[in-house]
């Protein structure tokens, strides 16, 4: 990819990805990547439920808006079969949630599946070392941050963002490669920088 390219990323596969983001990037032209859960297609976020028994649940992309949107240039590519925190998993279990959603949603697709986005961010040695051996090309972590060339491509790095940001907050995010995009936050950003260049500083 060339220097200071962006990847925009949307983990879990809410229909509402395709009813708010979907209209807005293909004005824009911008091509976007969706993690797909592959036991819920056409289901609700039920991961949700363990976390917040009472709250609501949201509807998540069924296997023909999939297609559709696969056909107007969204790739897709895996988020697990079921959302669970791949560290808390048996060896087999582990196995069989990876290798799994990769089978499930390469028969959807119709081509390989070589990424994927951890579950809740959620990764330690044994889920990178078993995600290199169920065939993946490439994992996306939750932790902020640039990726250099020499990133580890089982924990490629990603910024939040959210509803609530700003422009300016997000452009700050995405020059400082941090989830913190106050301007109090690029203010010191930039003076360290400037620390780092005077005559005689430590690094
Ligand atoms: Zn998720």
């Amino acid at each position: 990819m060339p220097a200071g390219a962006i990847l925009v990323t949307f983990d879990d596969g809410f229909r509402g990805v395709r009813e708010h983001a979907l209209p807005v990037m293909e004005h824009l032209g911008w091509p976007f990547t969706v993690f797909l859960v592959s036991d819920l297609i056409g289901q609700e976020d039920l991961w949700t439920r363990d976390a917040n028994p009472d709250g609501v649940t949201y509807p998540l992309l069924d296997a023909d808006e999939i297609r559709d949107m696969q056909r107007r240039g969204v790739s897709f590519h895996s988020h697990t079969r079921s959302h669970a925190s791949l560290p808390t998993l048996d060896d087999s279990t582990l196995a069989e949630q990876l290798t799994g959603s990769r089978q499930a949603l390469s028969h959807l697709l119709g081509h390989g599946v070589p990424y994927i986005a951890y579950p809740f961010g959620h990764v330690d040695a044994r889920v990178e070392a078993a995600t290199r051996a169920a065939g993946y090309r490439a994992a996306f972590s939750t932790q902020s941050g640039f990726n250099r060339r020499e990133v580890n491509r089982f924990r490629i790095r990603r910024i939040d963002v959210y509803g609530t940001d700003t422009a300016s907050m997000l452009l700050r995010k995405i020059r400082l490669g941090s989830n913190d995009g106050s301007l109090g936050h690029a203010v010191r950003y930039y003076l360290n920088q400037l620390k780092r260049r005077l005559p005689g500083a430590r690094a």
